[in-house]
C-alpha cells in the first residue's frame, strides 16, 4: 500500500508530540501515512523543505522558529495564514504548488469552546504576548465576536502593530503591562514564551473578572507558572495548551486528508500520561 509522508520541522524538535498525535489520528481514521520529526534550524529550512517535497512529501508542520519562514515559503496562503504572517501547515497540491495555512487559531478556539465550554461572544479577552502564536490566534478569536480583544506585550509597539493589522476584524486594542492596572477580563490567554522558562509576565492584581478563565498556550508535564497563577486568582478554569496542540493538529490533518479525526480520545490519552508523570500535582 502507498504510504503518504508528512513531517514536523522545528528546532529543537526532540520534545514534539506531533508525530504521536498524527499517528493516533491515522490509526483512528484508518489512513495510511508516515509522520516524522526533523530537527531543522532556520538557516536550513528552505533546503530541507525543498528536499522533503521533491521526495514526494505531502505535508509539513512547522514550529518554532520556522513559522515565518514557512509563510514566506508557501506559493499561496489561506486568508487566516495571510493575516497571521505565520504558517504552521504546508500542504502540497496536485499541481505541485505549496499552500500555507495556520491552524493554531482554530485549534485554540475549538479547545476553548468545544472542549471546555468557554463562551467567547461578548467576552473581554486579554492576550499576553505579540509573537507568532499571538498573531495566529487573534483573527480567529475576533471572528467569535468577543466584546473586545486586548493585546498586551512587553515590547508595546509589537502589540500596536498587530492592532493596526487586525482592527478591521473587530474591537481590538493594545497595552503595556503597567497600563493593565484597573482593567478586568473574562478570559486571559498567555501567548508569551515566559512559561517555557517558568516565568510570568508582570501582571497586576485583580485582572481576572469573577468566574473568569485563564489559558496558557504552553503545556508541560507539570502545571505552568501561568496555570498556577490562574488557580491563585480563583479562575473558574485554569488550563494549559495541550488541547490546543491536539486541535491544531486535527485541523492540519483535515487540511491534508479531508477527514476530521476525533480529538477527545487523543487529548484524554495525552493528559493521562502527563498526570502519570506528575501524579502529586493532580491536574
Ligand atoms: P515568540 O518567540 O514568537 O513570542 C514570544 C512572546 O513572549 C513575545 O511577545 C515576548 O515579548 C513574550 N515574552 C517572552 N518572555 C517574556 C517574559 N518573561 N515576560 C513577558 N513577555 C515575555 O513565541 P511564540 O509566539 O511562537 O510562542 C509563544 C508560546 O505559545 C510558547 O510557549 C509556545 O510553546 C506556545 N504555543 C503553543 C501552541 C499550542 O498548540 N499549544 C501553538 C503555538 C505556540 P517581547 O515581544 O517583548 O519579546
Amino acid at each position: 500500500m502507498k504510504v503518504d509522508h508528512y513531517a514536523v520541522f522545528g528546532h529543537p524538535i526532540g520534545h514534539s508530540k506531533s508525530p504521536r498525535i498524527h499517528r493516533l489520528f491515522a490509526e483512528q481514521t484508518k489512513q495510511s501515512l508516515a509522520y516524522a520529526a526533523q530537527d531543522v534550524p532556520a538557516e536550513s529550512f528552505v533546503a530541507a523543505a525543498d528536499a522533503f517535497f521533491a521526495d514526494g512529501g505531502k505535508g509539513l508542520n512547522c514550529t518554532v522558529p520556522l513559522k515565518e519562514l514557512a509563510w514566506q515559503y508557501a506559493d499561496r496562503l489561506t486568508e487566516r495564514a495571510r493575516l497571521a504572517k505565520a504558517v504552521n501547515t504546508l500542504a502540497r497540491q496536485a499541481d505541485g504548488s505549496i499552500v500555507g495555512d495556520n491552524t493554531d487559531g482554530v485549534g485554540l478556539v475549538n479547545d476553548l469552546t468545544l472542549n471546555h465550554g468557554i463562551t467567547l461572544p461578548g467576552s473581554r479577552i486579554l492576550i499576553l504576548g505579540a509573537g507568532g502564536a499571538s498573531r495566529g490566534i487573534v483573527g480567529p478569536l475576533l471572528e467569535c465576536r468577543p466584546a473586545r480583544v486586548t493585546i498586551a506585550n512587553r515590547t508595546v509597539y509589537k502589540a500596536e502593530t498587530m492592532v493596526a493589522e487586525f482592527e478591521g476584524l473587530g474591537n481590538v486594542d493594545s497595552s503595556g503591562y503597567p497600563e493593565l492596572e484597573g482593567r478586568q477580563f473574562d478570559l486571559i490567554l498567555n501567548a508569551t514564551s515566559a512559561s517555557l522558562s517558568a516565568q510570568l509576565p508582570p501582571l497586576p492584581a485583580n485582572l481576572l473578572a469573577e468566574q473568569g478563565c485563564c489559558y496558557d498556550l504552553a503545556y508541560g508535564t507539570q502545571p505552568t507558572a501561568f496555570v498556577i497563577w490562574g488557580i491563585a486568582q480563583h479562575a473558574s478554569k485554569s488550563l494549559d495548551g495541550l488541547g490546543m496542540l491536539v486541535e491544531q493538529a486535527a485541523e492540519a490533518f483535515f487540511v491534508w486528508r479531508g477527514i476530521r479525526p476525533l480529538t477527545g480520545p487523543v487529548i484524554e490519552l495525552l493528559n493521562g500520561e502527563c498526570q502519570a508523570a506528575s501524579p502529586a500535582l493532580g491536574y
